[in-house]
């Protein structure tokens, strides 16, 4: 895409989520937009970035990896903030741990211990538990029902690792207001998983290009936006 094309893009979406915000009484600082640059080339994250865009998610750890890898040798993006919002696997804990500013795909005691082995000293991994909010059975994340014993472990075995809230993608996709329920089930687990662990958990991770404004109305404070950003994706080689 022309970087004239990308930032007309960009704006776009910034003003509307600055409208969905407004609409649902909330202040912009309150919600987060990472740009979703999975199979997208870096040179659009860079051009993005430069445009002021500060979080970037993306799928899969090498990619990941080498974008960051690109834009750092050319010396841009230093600002930038990743996040890893595919799924983990535990055998790429290693390149995962400490190398994003927040992991949003906890979804196993396994790989929160995988995490907790190979982070540094000293260093906090800030991450999020995925629920599997539609109980759907071939899908990433935790039932509802285990989250509150993934967070215990977390909480009591994994010092290294920070709680901060939970990420969810619903069933229905592009569907705007029919997902809105699972946002607010999201919500609601997250209020009673604050209550019982006694954590802030501050963060809902929630809400795509085809339904923000309805996870923005029911208290996302991350959305995560691709296509609506860089287009349709590429397909994956
Ligand atoms: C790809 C992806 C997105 C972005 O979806 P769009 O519909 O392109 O906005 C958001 N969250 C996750 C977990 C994704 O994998």
């Amino acid at each position: 895409m022309s970087n004239d094309a990308l930032r007309a893009r960009y704006a776009s979406v910034l003003e509307r989520v600055a409208a969905a915000v407004a609409a649902a009484g909330r202040r912009p600082e309150e919600v987060r937009l990472v740009a979703v640059s999975k199979l997208h080339p870096a040179e659009d994250v860079a051009e993005t970035a430069a445009a002021g865009q500060v979080d970037f998610g993306e799928n899969y750890v090498q990619e990941a990896l080498e974008k960051r890898a690109f834009l750092r040798e050319r010396g841009l993006c230093a600002d930038v903030r990743w996040h890893m919002i595919g799924h983990v696997q535990s055998r790429k804990a290693a390149q995962v741990a400490g190398a994003f500013a927040l992991v949003h795909t906890l979804d196993s005691v396994k790989l929160a211990d995988a995490l907790e082995r190979h982070m540094p000293d000293g260093a906090v991994q800030p991450v999020l538990i995925e629920i599997n909010v539609g109980d759907e059975p071939q899908k990433a994340g935790v039932p509802a029902a285990e989250a509150a014993a993934l967070a215990a472990h977390v909480q009591e075995k994994c010092p290294h690792l920070a709680l901060e809230g939970l990420m969810c993608l619903p069933p229905v996709f592009d569907a705007g207001e029919a997902a809105r329920p699972y946002f607010a089930r999201l919500r609601r687990l997250r209020d009673a998983l604050r209550a019982e662990c006694g954590l802030p958990l501050p963060h809902l991770s929630m809400g795509m290009s085809g339904d923000f404004a309805a996870a923005i109305a029911e208290g996302a404070t991350i959305i995560r936006i691709g296509t609506d950003i860089f287009g349709p994706r590429p397909p994956k080689k």
